[in-house]
This record gives structure tokens, C-alpha cells and sequence, in this order.
């Protein structure tokens, strides 16, 4: 008896048969617009032709496969609506968006904003993914400039296009905007300025953001939390990422993720490996981001074993097939170990096709480890996929200038110059008061303050005093006199911005750089002095991790 009324509340239970009568039973059924016509006739004579559901149902179907037919016939069933509903909307959007017309998604959207249509949370990331797939960010900002008193979700609709499309500072001046002229943000509004943030670096900014999540209680959200994290531990600062997590009361996957991934990133490979056993102990599911954050934490604490083991079993017993990233990590994981070989074999042994980004791990470790053999293997790889990246000149050609090897490095520099293949400039930035200062590397003498200058000589003066000796063999011309090795090294952008840094700011108080290619070794070494010589903790993000420098030792342990 019991067992029977279960069955009838249980959300599980069978819903009702369809009407064999409806038109639409009829809708699993159909495979062509051929029959979805003759569905379309049927409703005709049902009378239902004018039905809302019925058309939004028949639109569903076109936008599933959105080939150009099917969607100008759902475009046709779509203007029969008088008074079209979001969800209908929605339905079209997403097919647009996933057809060869994505455009007009956009165009439809300008259209429903006006009739006043609300759009709701399925509505921005087909948009957002028309916009993303025609690169129609400008297209969707022309819409946006266009209406006149433009609501929050307007405006969140195109934070989230610039947060997205790592415009963090468009992003963000938007947000002042909104702020400007008193509209209230919502969590969509917030998860993307939170994680404009994190890309920036802007852990001021990112604080002021959270002090406003406390104070209008969007603390409430896990999202707006997770994102919270995410944005602490991006911007440095994981005692604070830490707190956030201690303090939810409600912990989901993301969260979980979340909390994994910044402790691997900092270099705490053990607490995130805790992490996820604890996870597992209270039974949330780990997903390909969980993973992701600890095969980073093994590979980044030379935990080679463990991380094989959770490799493998993320197919084995969680059921997740690994992704490109996941593969990227265990290619990390090897190489960083100095099991080059092995990584080789790796990648060629995947059941996908590796991207230029595998291969360059493998390059990246050839050159710590100073394999030039097996470095001209990989970038042969490299080449035969994409020969345009300048960074896998460089690294090829200092690991030979290392070497000595200077026909080598002149060969390839010529390589480069046929190509027309430019190296991307090193950038360094540093939030100084509020306001984010860019440096680029080479740029040196030129455009640098002379009180810059002066500081840089002083500082290298100094470190010298304590034992720093400037790595040369890291600046790849063999014309150049010991002297302008020197000085070009000086002039990287991390070294100008931690120095900037140094200048601008309190005695005592932490400098946080983020740079957009990994740090070299010159710089590690040197800010690992400067942290001890002026007692200042730097913290200096690169493409790859975290570096907190503390009287005078990296949180990487050199192991980078
Ligand atoms: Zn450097
Ligand atoms: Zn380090």
C-alpha cells in the first residue's frame, strides 16, 4: 500500500501516455520536414494551429538540427505567434545560434527587447554563443547601444559577453556604468564581474565586489560563492579563497572543483588531494574539473604515481572520459618528472589528435631539462600541426643557445624571419592602488620612467651583494656582449613590474604580478631575493601557476 502512493508522488513515475489523438504524439516519430508538414496539416484539422505550446513544440523540433530549411521554417512558425513567449524565443535563439546564421539570433533578440519580452537564464548563452560564433561581440554592443534605457539584464547580457570573451575591462567599465546610474546588479551581473576580476588580477576590486555580495546577501547563491573562490584564488590571495569555502553552507561539485583547482594551483598538491578525498567521503560526485584540479596538483608536486592512479580512474570508476586538458596534464605530469620518453610516447598513443599545445608541454620540459635531441622531435610535431607560434622558436633557440648550439639558433631565427613568425612580447602587470600598470619586456630603455631605471639599477646592485648571479645563457644571441645580456634581462617586464611595485607601494605589503607567458628563470631567481632582501611577499601569477615568494623561497620549490 505504501510501496503504491510512493509510486504515485514519486517524480520518477511514468508520465501520463500521450493523447494518440494529439498531433504532437506524433512529433518523436518525425525525421523529416516533410512529416513534420503533414504533423503541421493534422493540427490544422485539430484546430490547434494557432496553439502556442503546438507551435513551440513544432519549432523545438526544427531547432534541434537547425539546417537552413528547418530553421526558416521554424522562422515562418515563429511569425504565425502573435504574442511569442520566452520560451519560444529561446527555442529559436538556440537554433539560430547553433545553425550557419547565427547573426540572427541577434537581430530576433533586438526584436524581442523591444516588444518586451524578459529574457530569462536560457536566453543569454545561446545569444552568447551566437555572438561568440560570429564574433558578433561588436554586432550584440551596437544592439545594446541602441536601447535607450537599457535594464539590468541588458546590461548583464553584455558584461557577460565581455567577461567571457576575456574583455574583463570592458567588462568592468560597464559595471561602473550600471553602478553610475543606480540599477542594481544581479548574480548574473556579479558571476561576471567577479570573474573579469580574476582575469585582470584585480583582487582590490575583487574584494570591494564581495564586500557587496555580503551586504545584499547574494552570499546566499553557490554559484556567486564558487565564483568567489575562483576569483581569490586567481588573484592570489587563498587565504581568502579558503575562507569563502569554509563558509558556505552549501557545497555543490563547482564548489568543491572550485576549492581543488585553487589549492593546486598554488602549489598546495597535498591539501587538494585531501580535498578530494573529503569529497569523496561526503559523497559529491566529482566532475572533469575536479580532475582537471588534481592531475594539476600531482603534476605540479611531482606526484607522478597518484596522478597516473586518478587518471585512470576517472574513466575506470567515475565514468569521465578525460579531455584534451586532462591529457595535457598527464603530459605535464611526465615531463615535469623528466619522464620525456614516456610524455612522447603519450601523446602519440592518444585515441585523439594531439593539439600544438601538448606537443609545446613536452618542448617547454625538453628545455628545462636540456634535451635539445628530443626538443627538434617535438617541434617537428609542432610544425607539422602550426609553424605561426613564435614562443616555440624562442624556446628551441634558447635551449641550443644553452647548448652552444649557435648555428642552430641562427637557423631558426632565420626560419622566423621567413616566416614572417613574430615572438610575443613578455607583459607584466601590477594593481598598484587600484590601477593596473603594464610593463612589456624589451621595451627597456625607451618608455621606462628614469626613476625606474634608477631602481632597477640600485635593485641588481643589491641582489648581486646577496648572491644573484644574472642568467645569461637565457638571452639567445651569441653576438652580444656579456654587458647587454645583462641590461636585456633587467628589462623583463616581471621585473619591472615587481620593481614598480616595490617603489609604489607600502613597506610590508604584498605585490602581486600577473604575466602572460611563464616566468624565466632569471626573474624566479630574483624575486625569490627581493621577497627576502626587502621582506616583501610578491605573488606573481604566470601562464601556468602560482609563485608566492617569501623570504627568499617560491612556493613552487623551484619546481616549475
Ligand atoms: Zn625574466
Ligand atoms: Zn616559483
Amino acid at each position: 500500500m505504501a510501496a503504491a502512493n510512493a509510486l504515485q508522488i514519486s517524480p520518477f513515475s511514468s508520465p501520463p501516455k500521450p493523447n494518440t489523438t494529439s498531433p504532437l504524439s506524433l512529433l518523436p516519430h518525425c525525421t523529416s520536414l516533410r512529416e513534420l508538414k503533414q504533423i503541421q496539416a493534422f493540427t490544422i484539422k485539430t484546430h490547434l494551429q494557432n496553439d502556442i505550446n503546438v507551435l513551440t513544440k513544432l519549432i523545438s523540433f526544427c531547432t534541434l538540427n537547425p539546417s537552413a530549411t528547418l530553421m526558416d521554417h521554424a522562422h515562418q512558425l515563429f511569425d504565425q505567434i502573435p504574442q511569442p513567449d520566452i520560451v519560444v524565443f529561446n527555442n529559436m535563439a538556440r537554433g539560430y545560434s547553433r545553425s550557419n546564421a547565427p547573426l540572427r539570433a541577434i537581430v530576433l533578440f533586438s526584436d524581442i527587447l523591444c516588444s518586451g519580452i524578459i529574457p530569462d537564464d536560457y536566453t543569454f548563452p545561446s545569444l552568447l554563443k551566437a555572438c561568440a560564433s560570429s564574433k558578433a561581440l561588436q554586432e550584440a554592443r551596437r544592439v545594446f547601444d541602441k536601447i535607450v534605457e537599457p535594464c539590468v539584464v541588458c546590461y548583464n547580457a553584455i558584461i557577460t559577453g565581455y567577461a567571457r570573451s576575456s574583455r574583463p575591462n570592458e567588462a568592468l567599465s560597464l559595471f561602473r556604468e550600471l553602478q553610475a546610474i543606480n540599477l542594481m546588479p544581479t548574480d548574473v551581473t556579479l558571476l561576471s564581474v567577479l570573474s573579469s576580476c580574476a582575469l585582470l588580477g584585480a583582487l582590490d576590486l575583487g574584494r570591494w565586489i564581495h564586500e557587496y555580495v555580503k551586504i545584499h546577501g547574494f552570499d546566499k547563491y553557490v554559484k556567486v560563492n564558487t565564483t568567489l573562490i575562483d576569483m581569490y584564488a586567481k588573484c592570489g590571495s587563498l587565504d581568502d579563497a579558503v575562507s569563502v569555502f569554509e563558509n558556505m553552507s552549501v557545497r555543490d561539485t563547482q564548489a568543491w572543483s572550485a576549492m581543488v583547482m585553487a589549492y593546486a594551483t598554488h602549489g598546495h598538491g597535498s591539501k587538494a588531494i585531501s580535498l578530494f578525498e573529503e569529497m569523496k567521503r561526503v559523497r559529491v560526485r566529482p566532475d572533469e574539473i575536479t580532475f582537471l584540479g588534481l592531475l594539476y596538483a600531482c603534476s605540479h608536486t611531482g606526484l607522478v604515481r597518484e596522478g597516473c592512479e586518478y587518471f585512470y580512474s576517472m574513466s575506470d570508476k567515475y565514468g569521465i572520459i578525460p579531455g584534451i586538458k586532462h591529457y595535457g596534464c598527464m603530459v605535464d605530469l611526465l615531463s615535469r618528472a623528466g619522464r620525456l620518453d614516456e610524455a612522447y610516447k603519450f601523446i602519440d598513443a592518444l585515441p585523439i589528435k594531439p593539439t600544438p599545445i601538448l606537443w609545446r608541454t613536452l618542448l617547454s620540459a625538453c628545455s628545462s631539462h636540456g634535451n635539445v635531441e628530443l626538443a627538434k622531435r617535438v617541434i617537428g610535431q609542432i610544425f607539422e600541426l602550426d609553424d605561426s607560434h613564435g614562443g616555440d622558436y624562442v624556446i628551441l633557440s634558447n635551449l641550443c643557445a644553452r647548448a652552444g648550439r649557435w648555428e642552430d639558433v641562427n637557423y631558426l631565427r632565420k626560419l622566423m624571419k621567413d616566416k614572417g613568425v613574430v615572438k610575443v612580447p613578455g607583459c607584466s602587470s601590477v594593481e598598484v592602488n587600484n590601477v593596473v600598470h603594464e610593463f612589456f619586456s624589451g621595451e627597456g630603455v625607451q618608455s621606462v620612467s628614469a626613476d625606474l631605471h634608477r631602481a632597477l639599477d640600485k635593485l641588481v646592485k643589491e641582489l648581486k651583494l646577496v648572491g644573484y648571479v644574472p642568467d645569461i645563457s637565457l638571452v639567445c644571441h651569441a653576438d652580444m656582449e656579456v654587458e647587454d645580456k645583462e641590461i636585456a634581462l633587467r628589462y623583463h617586464s616581471e621585473k619591472l613590474a615587481i620593481v614598480f611595485g616595490l617603489l609604489n607601494s607600502p613597506p610590508g605589503t604584498k605585490i602581486r604580478v600577473v604575466k602572460n607567458l611563464r616566468v624565466c628563470g632569471d626573474c624566479h631567481s630574483a624575486a625569490k631575493l627581493i621577497s627576502m632582501i626587502f621582506d616583501r611577499e610578491i605573488i606573481l601569477r604566470d601562464v601556468q601557476r602560482f609563485h608566492h615568494f617569501k623570504d627568499g623561497k617560491c612556493s613552487c620549490g623551484d619546481y616549475w
